[in-house]
């Protein structure tokens, strides 16, 4: 049982993706209405050992050492909250650097430490830095993002704007809209004149595909989608899941499937893809772990999502 490595999963945006969660538990500036791992249990911006380095470290080369079938695109800091509130953020990048030099590391971020120079210094060995920003709008930023009382979007701005400067590796940036939140043509607005001045690889705006913390999907119009895409002069980006190799069939491993629904929620079909599993032993273990009531079902869109949130 690993306690910082999770999946791997598969990501629209890094393919096959090995997880390293630096938090564990739910500890997040924010608290945004479609987490999907569930509700911020501690809202915060202090940094902190929330996860000791060495122990990360030690879990991912005994987790590398095992699994050599696996050919993993990237390997993603993120989990349960936001990854840069641990201060040990810098020495694990070059750490994993040092175990798994061929696989570029890949971090997830809301972007509000980015106003730091000491986090940003602490990136610039990232191979790539996915920030995320869904509004330039206070009272929406307030109603969608939830984050610790004092912390200022446009100051983030100001701070993403400087990492992007002098970040030599990619940035894919991420907006996600809500309908009725953040799918603003003021937003739309303010976004595009930020976008404008700044420099970044990829941008990808998207919107819930899974249940979220509070809210279930709230999809905006296809009107205003393309609205967005047009003005942003963006088509929603490939997805890059669907180019990952098939992995030879896996032994069914309770605790790995455990680890991966803890973090996001995922149907059987996103589970067998990404951790290279037998889809009928694998929907045996999830039932089984549904009796222990480790885990349970959410329904959406037609689909069965297993989440171990609220079992
Ligand atoms: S979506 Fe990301 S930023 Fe928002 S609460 Fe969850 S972990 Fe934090």
């Amino acid at each position: 049982m690993y306690r910082y490595i999770f999946g791997p999963v598969l990501s629209s945006r890094l393919g096959r993706s090995l997880g390293v969660d630096l938090l564990v538990e739910r500890i997040c500036s924010y608290d945004c209405l479609y987490c999907e791992s569930g509700p911020t249990l501690l809202k915060t911006l202090t940094r902190s050992e929330y996860a000791d380095p060495e122990i990360v470290l030690e879990e991912l080369e005994i987790w590398i050492g095992r699994h050599p079938e696996y050919e993993l695109d990237h390997i993603t800091l993120g989990g349960e909250g936001e990854p840069c509130l641990n201060s040990g953020l810098g020495r694990i990048i070059t750490g994993i650097k040092d175990i798994v030099p061929q696989t570029p590391v890949a971090v997830l971020t809301n972007s509000s430490l980015l106003t730091s120079t000491q986090v940003r210094t602490e990136l610039m060995n990232a191979d790539v830095v996915l920030p995320s920003m869904d509004t330039l709008i206070t009272e929406e930023f307030i109603r969608l993002n939830r984050p610790l009382p004092g912390i200022d979007i446009q100051e983030i701005a100001k701070g993403l704007a400087l990492f992007c400067r002098e970040f030599c590796g990619r940035v894919f940036l991420e907006i996600l809209l809500v309908r009725g939140i953040n799918d603003s043509i003021e937003n739309l607005e303010k976004t595009a004149e930020f976008l404008n001045q700044i420099k970044y690889d990829r941008l990808d705006i998207t919107c819930m595909s899974r249940p979220g913390a509070h809210i279930q999907p709230a999809i905006p119009r296809d009107q205003t989608l393309n609205r967005w895409k047009k003005a942003l002069k963006k088509d929603l980006s490939p997805d890059k899941s669907a180019q990952c190799r098939e992995l030879p069939v896996e032994k069914v491993d309770k605790q790995a499937i455990l680890a991966s629904v803890q973090r996001r929620p995922q149907t059987l079909e996103q589970l067998c893809l990404a951790l290279g599993l037998d889809r009928e032993e694998a929907a045996a273990a999830l039932n089984i772990l549904k009796q222990e009531r480790l885990i349970r079902v959410i329904r959406d869109r037609e689909q069965n999502f297993y989440t171990s949130k609220g079992s």
